[in-house]
């Protein structure tokens, strides 16, 4: 059985990363195709994740990365409908939401080949966000759909989409953090972090929403830079540029560094005071390390987080994120609400 899998951007590689160790695991007689559509090409955006991560070398690097939305979908297509019909893979594997999910997911399904989606049914109810576009439109041609939550796998019913298809196995970067874990390593930066209980503040920028919107950027700076706290942002390359560009100044207790490997980043989040964000996978791995998460963005997919009390969503308000920043507070213990850890495995058996 041959398993084509599409990847091009960093939460890819680190869900791909677990998923790709269940089939060696459990399914060595599979034969996995790696292909990296190449959307992220930085070193510290992509081939960091795998070194650390064990992920085998791609078989193909599409080199598709840098220009638009529009640019890089369609050259995707035409570059992954090629490969497909040279390799002919019996099943198509998706993870989440980018450019990459999209294009793989129309290339095989016009091909008649099955296509399977890793980290289905999240939902902002946003449809200005890309992302919600391409996790939308992947369900509806998906075969098979892995929701990683009950809210998701209910999500994709209210659709339309037949239960049959879907399977609620977890989520595989709640795996990827009780994996990697005990392999975090400190990150080596000129600063001395304060890594108390009080201490600092993980902060990551990259949404759309946030990055080319000057007012909002402006905003989320003011309140980081009024909270007085010792703030650590390993920036985003769209970020920089943005940033770059629209003049704003970096407050003088907010620390900026290059963007760090995930053993590095999964160390910030185990010793930080909380985290400030506006990224999908790090809201739900300031849950998994018990750290609270202030979420720069007005919605969010995962709703259990705010439910529970370990997620507060401030948006791009300056004093919302400043207070939420200074008092912090965390969120009602109860059962892990992303599964076991071995969501993987259950991806590779559903799938084979
Ligand atoms: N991440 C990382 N290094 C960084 C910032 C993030 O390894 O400097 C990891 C983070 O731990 C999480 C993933 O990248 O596992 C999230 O990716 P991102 O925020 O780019 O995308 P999103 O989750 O919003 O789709």
């Amino acid at each position: 059985m041959k398993v084509m899998t599409i990847i091009g951007a960093r939460p890819q590689f680190i869900k791909a990363a677990v998923v790709s160790r269940a089939f060696r695991e459990h399914r060595p007689d599979v034969q996995e195709i790696l292909v990296h559509t190449g959307q992220h090409y930085d070193t510290n955006m992509s081939d960091v994740f795998f070194e650390e991560l064990d992920i085998p070398e791609p078989d193909y690097n599409l080199g598709v990365g840098g220009g638009t939305h529009g640019q890089n979908t369609g050259r995707m297509i035409e570059k992954l409908e090629k490969l497909m019909m040279e390799i002919g893979p019996d099943w198509v594997l998706v993870y989440g939401d980018t450019d990459s999910t999209l294009a793989g997911a129309l290339a095989a399904v016009k091909l008649h080949i099955p296509v399977a989606h890793v980290e289905a049914g999240l939902r902002s109810f946003n449809r200005k966000m890309p992302e919600e576009i391409n996790r939308v439109l992947t369900d509806h041609i998906a075969d098979l759909l892995f929701a990683p939550t009950e809210t998701g796998r209910q999500n994709l019913i209210n659709e339309g989409i037949s239960a049959k298809k879907v399977k609620l196995v977890g989520d595989v970067m709640y795996d990827a953090a009780l994996f990697y874990k005990e392999k975090a390593r400190k990150p080596n930066l000129p600063i001395e972090l304060d890594a108390s209980p009080e201490g600092f503040v993980l902060c990551t920028i990259h949404r759309a929403e946030n990055t080319d919107d000057p007012q909002r950027l402006k905003n989320i700076f003011q309140g980081l830079g009024n909270s007085g706290e010792q703030v650590v942002l390993p920036m985003h390359p769209r970020t920089k540029s943005k940033m770059a560009q629209s003049g704003i100044s970096f407050p003088d207790n907010v620390w900026v560094i290059e963007p760090v490997g995930y053993l590095e980043m999964v160390w910030l989040e185990e010793n930080c005071k909380c985290v400030a964000t506006d990224s999908g996978g790090v809201q739900k791995e300031a849950y998994f390390f018990g750290k609270p998460c202030v979420t720069m963005r007005d919605e969010t997919e995962w709703v259990e987080l705010v439910e529970a009390g370990w997620n507060r969503l401030v948006g791009a308000d300056r004093d919302d994120l400043t207070n939420a920043l200074i008092h912090v507070s965390k969120g009602v213990e109860s059962k892990m609400l992303y599964g076991d850890g071995f969501s993987g495995g259950k991806v590779v058996t559903s799938l084979c």
